[in-house]
């Protein structure tokens, strides 16, 4: 067949939402100092290391995995102190759990509703869903509006509504008593996304067995699990069991299964590695408040957003020095000249705020 007579063009099949999409950019970090996306900075100890290479050699790929994730979730419940009637979902990383929420949920003409500035893929799934989306603007500090978010409920009905606790750009922790409101108020599904509990001093978890309609979702991506994309929603028992039906039988693959059992086994050494990044933090953001023009914003998550100006200069002049940050300026109107760091090893942030203070200097010269 002549290749002209093939009217099979993107533009002509897809719908508006999907051709109207920028995809996530991810850019490359080769051989950077990274510090743009949350990553937990420290390899496993040698004989972590050793044990996993055992596992992984041993194991039965040539097998589907264990479609329920028995063992792994036996594991999660322990470490995260789930009781047994509370109901588990896991996910290729949260992200997928997002997607699964906003698939469910997508009725002709539903919203899902999120504040803003916050995690953008709330707002790309609910593009990817078909959903309606609205994002509530967060009051200057980034703490929720509590009164724009309640007329908001109000009006939209939304059927699903995502915080970010600590909501990711800014780092802070939403007001409790506020979500406990919006809770209360919301007609659908609340799902708190604690993606950065391990460097948090609250949870939502405790607040399950009070509230049918709110689910928590974590990821263990930022406590060190990144590379192998692991996730998991809590909640009611009647709504994870729906929720289960939509997702596909072998999300999490034989080696994030044996290799994320493994690590939860040895919780310890995770939990130690989180605890000096909460402590690096520290140190980072009182350097950050200390250098001339900046201003940086308190963070209960393993980054700091900060103001400086020329924004985007000092950005550039960060990766021209080797270090690689987030870039939020233009992002979001809120986050007007903002950049994100991620908190390294002690070597890394040093070497980042050596190369912030050089930057901040010459973007000022080359005005
Ligand atoms: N929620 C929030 C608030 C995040 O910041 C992220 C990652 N940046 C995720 C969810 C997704 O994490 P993952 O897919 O790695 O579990």
């Amino acid at each position: 067949m002549h290749p002209t007579r093939i009217t099979a063009t993107p533009e002509r099949l897809l719908r508006e939402e999907v051709l109207a999409l920028h995809a996530y950019h991810v850019p490359p970090g080769n051989g950077m100092v990274k510090l743009d996306a949350m990553e937990n900075p420290y390899p496993l100890p040698p004989q972590l290391r050793d044990e996993i290479a055992r596992l992984v050699a041993d194991a039965a790929i040539n097998r589907y995995p264990d479609a329920s994730a028995l063992c792994l979730k036996e594991k999660i419940r322990t470490v995260s102190g789930l009781a047994q009637d509370t109901g588990l979902l896991l996910g290729n990383g949260s992200d997928e759990i997002i997607q699964l929420l906003a698939l469910a949920l997508a009725k002709p003409g539903a919203t899902l509703l999120s504040v803003e500035p916050s995690f953008v893929m709330y707002k790309m799934i609910a593009a990817f869903a078909g959903m309606q989306y609205i994002g509530v603007p967060l009051a200057e500090d980034f703490a929720l509006d509590i009164s724009a978010m309640l007329s908001a409920i109000e009006c939209h009905q939304p059927a699903l509504v995502f915080l970010a606790y600590p909501n990711n750009p800014s780092g802070n922790l939403f007001d409790a008593e506020d979500i406990e409101q919006l809770i209360l108020a919301a007609p659908g599904l609340v799902v708190v996304d604690e993606a950065y509990y391990s460097f948090a001093s609250a949870s939502f978890l405790p607040m399950l067995a009070r509230y049918p309609n709110l689910l928590v979702m974590r990821t263990f991506s930022k406590l060190g699990m990144a590379g192998l994309r692991l996730g998991f929603l809590a909640g009611s028992p009647a709504w994870l069991a729906q929720l289960e039906k939509l997702r596909l039988p072998y999300n999490i693959g034989v080696l994030t299964q044996l290799v994320a059992e493994k690590l939860l086994q040895h919780h310890d050494v995770l939990l130690r590695q989180a605890e000096q990044i909460k402590q690096d933090r520290t140190w980072l953001y009182e350097r950050l408040v200390g250098t001339v023009d900046v201003r940086a914003y308190p963070s209960e998550a393993n980054f700091i957003l900060f103001h400086v100006a020329h924004a985007g200069k000092v950005f550039e002049g960060l990766k021209q020095r080797g270090v690689l940050i987030k870039n939020m300026n233009g992002a979001h109107t809120a986050l007007a000249g903002c950049l994100r760091v991620t908190v390294g090893t002690p070597e890394e942030n040093e070497l980042f705020i050596r190369a912030l203070q050089e930057s901040i200097h010459q973007s000022k010269n080359d005005i």
